[in-house]
């Protein structure tokens, strides 16, 4: 099930759909759009909550845009495309394809990808003002997951475009990085908007969801990030993972509630992965998924492209995580 084959220079990947159980759609066949798909028809409630209360801080949106577009554009730029490598149909073909198949499954224009040498299996999302976006993966991600997997990784990442979290995200990351002080932001606005960025991640692993149209490929992803390794990778347990999942809504009355809001995580920018796992186990099976689904199992009109990508300077970045 594992593939490392990046690092040995094997190109053999194939994605591979989770032999334990069929999609949970009920559709034979892979929806390859969503037509006319907005970021709405899937955004968690939770984000769409925290979205209402962060534009309630006037002035905000502007002065944080000020800010920093300077620094995404001399650091995060020129750095991630500096050191590499660009993905294409004639440069590691094989995440091109995936990259090209997630973004029109998802009805959106389809950004560039990088290929970063690093230990930390993670990838980011990064736009700039008037340039196209670019999504990175490390070498580490590509290492340790399938290439279903990683096709969920990338539609993650695509959700944050799709759903605009441009500045929202580049303010939360670079409060939760700590490498730029805003004194504008009090504590209160601060904790708002990492409360925010979790519920945004929430959202982004439903459109991992919609590409990946099994529930199993993207809880695994979540699983290997969790704690996985690529030598044992062949022991890995997904319903494993799902019943530790499900356990959670036992250990408390308001599972998400409580790890939105407690202090243990109130510097974290991304939820627990137990509990991604669980949201995206409960949608997969509640009747908002279903609905796309069945409508776009039953019409496949020709693609209409429609892309809501914003040219604002957006830094999206995922530690450690999709
Ligand atoms: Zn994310």
């Amino acid at each position: 099930m594992a593939s490392r084959s990046f690092s040995s220079g094997n190109t053999a990947w194939r994605v591979q759909q989770s032999s334990s159980r069929p999609r949970s759609s009920g559709s034979p066949a892979r929806i390859t759009q969503y037509h006319g798909l907005e970021g709405d028809d899937f955004r968690h409630p939770l984000d769409q909550q925290n979205t209402r209360l962060l534009r309630v801080v006037p002035g905000l949106d502007m002065i944080t845009r000020g800010l920093l577009g300077p620094v995404a554009e001399q650091v995060l730029l020129l750095e991630n495309i500096a050191t590499s490598v660009l993905v294409g149909h004639d440069q590691l073909p094989s995440l091109h394809k995936i990259l090209k198949e997630a973004a029109g499954i998802l009805q959106m224009d389809v950004p560039d990808l990088y290929v970063r040498q690093s230990p930390v299996p993670n990838a980011y999302t990064l736009a700039i003002a008037g340039r196209k976006p670019f999504i990175v993966a490390t070498t580490a991600l590509l290492d340790l997951l399938t290439l279903a997997e990683v096709q969920a990784v990338i539609a993650h990442e695509l959700g944050h475009l799709k759903c605009d979290h441009g500045i929202w995200l580049t303010i939360a990351n670079v409060l939760a990085s700590g490498t730029i002080s805003l004194p504008i932001i009090s504590g209160v606005v601060e904790e708002s908007f990492m409360r925010w960025l979790r519920a945004a991640e929430l959202t982004c692993d439903r459109a991992a969801m919609l590409v990946a149209q099994d529930h199993k490929i993207v809880i695994s992803a979540l699983m290997k990030l969790a704690g996985g390794s690529p030598g044992l990778a062949s022991e890995l347990n997904i319903d494993a993972f799902l019943r530790q999942a499900r356990s959670y809504d036992e250990a408390t009355a308001s599972p998400l509630g409580w790890y939105l809001r407690n202090a243990q995580t109130r510097a974290l920018s991304h939820p627990l992965p137990v509990m991604r796992a669980r949201e995206v186990d409960r949608w997969a099976d509640g009747p908002q998924y279903k609905a796309l689904i069945a409508k776009n199992s039953m019409q496949r009109p020709p693609l209409s492209l429609n892309a809501k990508q914003k040219s604002s300077t957006a830094f999206m970045k995922d530690s450690s995580s999709s």
